[in-house]
């Protein structure tokens, strides 16, 4: 079968299911990377002509049953993404990277260029996309921290296949939790996409978020999503070295309030970034 004719019976079933996707540009993306994996046809490929054996047809047809049937992000279904164009594992253990995270990477990268830093925590880091991709592009080690073992072995397993040993290290910690800094382990820049969407929207969410990614990785106790970055910014001056930087991701309409809250616990140079929708995405400001 050629992969044409693949996607026109695909596109076929999707009638059936016509909540999935919101455009069919995410649509596209989503055939794309699914052929690519199975493969190795690139979309060049594909454009030239290139085609899939039965073998993989048949097996692409499963995977795209199970995902219209279920719901199941495809990321899970195949065990990893594409981010940032690197291959990051992924499990039912940890957030799927998203687009957004990017500029609060690029913003980190950037910082930590301007002022020669060499040492980066990430908290809460998941697959570690973001403790990998910081120490890919510059001099810093980056150490990575989670609550959840499982989460660990995953960054873990990231870090050795982007040949990032020493670079990207993780531990296990409960946000703070196992950094001495009484002995001095301090930091220039802290970095963190913690939790913040609050438990109670959780209904609203589609249902390849609600159903099958983590808790854990998603949710907040709170009203307003906020009660990690309240956890971080309250202890962050102990951790950091003088002037350094803590820079957030944020959830829609967080910013005011995490602003005040940086304010609030004397922290300056605050700055706000948006995101390709317009919206208020990242968040840095300053120990002074
Ligand atoms: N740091 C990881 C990411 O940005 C995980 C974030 C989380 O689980 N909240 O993808």
């Amino acid at each position: 079968m050629s992969i044409r004719t693949l996607k026109s019976y695909l596109e076929d079933q999707l009638k059936i299911y016509p909540d999935i996707y919101e455009t069919e540009n995410d649509f596209n993306a989503e055939f794309d990377f699914a052929i690519e994996v199975f493969s190795g046809i690139t979309k060049k490929d594909m454009i030239l002509g290139a085609d899939i054996s039965d073998t993989q047809e048949t097996e692409l047809k499963e995977i795209f049953s199970r995902r219209f049937r279920t719901r199941e992000p495809l990321a899970q279904i195949l065990g990893y993404c594409i981010f940032m164009g690197e291959k990051f594992k992924v499990s039912k253990h940890t957030l799927i990277p998203r687009p957004e995270t990017e500029l609060l990477i690029i913003k980190a990268i950037e910082k930590i260029k301007e002022n020669d830093y060499t040492t980066v925590l990430d908290i809460g880091t998941g697959t570690g996309c973001i403790a990998c991709m910081i120490a890919k592009n510059t001099q810093a080690q980056v150490l990575g921290l989670d609550i959840s073992n499982e989460a660990l072995h995953v960054s873990l397993e990231n870090a050795m296949a982007l040949e990032l040993m020493n670079r990207a290290i993780f531990r296990k910690s409960d946000i703070f939790s196992s950094i001495d800094y009484i002995h001095g382990e301090k930091f220039d820049m802290i970095v963190s996409n913690p939790p913040y969407i609050p438990k109670h929207i959780k209904s609203s969410l589609q249902p390849e978020v609600r159903d099958y990614e983590p808790e854990l990785a998603l949710f907040t106790e709170d009203e307003y999503g906020i009660e990690n970055y309240e956890k971080i910014i309250s202890q962050a001056k102990n951790y950091l070295k003088p002037h350094g930087y803590v820079l957030f991701e944020l959830g829609i309409d967080q910013s005011g309030i995490v602003s005040d809250l940086f304010k609030y616990y004397g922290f300056s140079e605050i700055e706000i970034f948006k995101d390709v929708s317009g919206i208020d995405r990242v968040i840095s400001a300053r120990a002074m």
